[in-house]
């Protein structure tokens, strides 16, 4: 199939980034269920924008809800998740925003396909790795006390596997932070990253 090459014609990424007076990222957070993902993102979010940056927030909720809403949970599945996910933070990078996403993604194999797709330079991985302990003890959602019982298949930390981040940019354990110190990490560590001179 021929493709007419609209790409070429679109406004550059480059120039929308300017518009925006930002560099457009995707900030990838991964950790197990209840280790602050989704948490942390909307602080970024709500934090970054109070400094002038335009970011866009993919979580569960409004993924798995809509255009991953034919998805479950077999490796097929989680990888065309995973695939859809970071082919629509690459849309929001294309278009100068930030894009700040929470997914498990438990293994390298998910986030190399996540890193692949978005490209090596763009993609921005941050390993929440708060201890099972802690997530289990806070089960926000009561999938771990669910899975403990057999009541949830293949449940990532308890009967699934979460293999430690290789490449992470950076690391946060949550346990004994506030949100507030862990936004000032992040703060710190990433904010050069987004900035422009020009
Ligand atoms: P995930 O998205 O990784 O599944 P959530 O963000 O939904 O995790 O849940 C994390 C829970 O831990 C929330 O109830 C949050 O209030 C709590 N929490 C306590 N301290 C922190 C912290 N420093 N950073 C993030 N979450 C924290």
């Amino acid at each position: 199939m021929t493709i007419y090459p609209v790409l070429d014609l679109l406004v550059k990424r480059e120039e929308k980034e300017k518009l925006l007076r930002q560099r457009s990222k995707v900030i990838w957070f991964t950790g197990l269920s209840g280790s602050g993902k989704t948490t942390l993102a909307v602080a970024l979010e709500k934090a970054l924008f109070g400094k002038g940056f335009l970011c866009q927030v993919l979580d569960g909720d409004n993924i798995r809800s809509g255009i991953n809403s034919n998805l479950g949970f077999s490796p097929e599945d989680r990888s065309e998740n995973i695939r859809r996910i970071a082919e629509v933070a690459k849309l929001f990078l294309d278009c100068g925003v930030i894009c700040i996403c929470a997914f498990v993604s438990p293994t390298e194999d998910l986030r190399n396909l996540a890193r692949g797709i978005v490209g090596t330079g763009d993609f921005i991985e941050i390993y929440v790795s708060t201890p099972l302990e802690t997530c289990e003890s806070r089960d926000v959602k009561g999938l771990y006390s669910k899975a403990r019982k057999g009541e949830v298949r293949e449940f990532t930390g308890i009967s699934a596997p979460f293999e430690i981040p290789c490449n992470a940019f950076l690391s946060i354990d949550t346990t004994d932070k506030s949100v507030e110190e862990c936004l000032a990490i992040l703060l710190t560590d990433i904010s050069n990253r987004l900035e422009r001179a020009d």
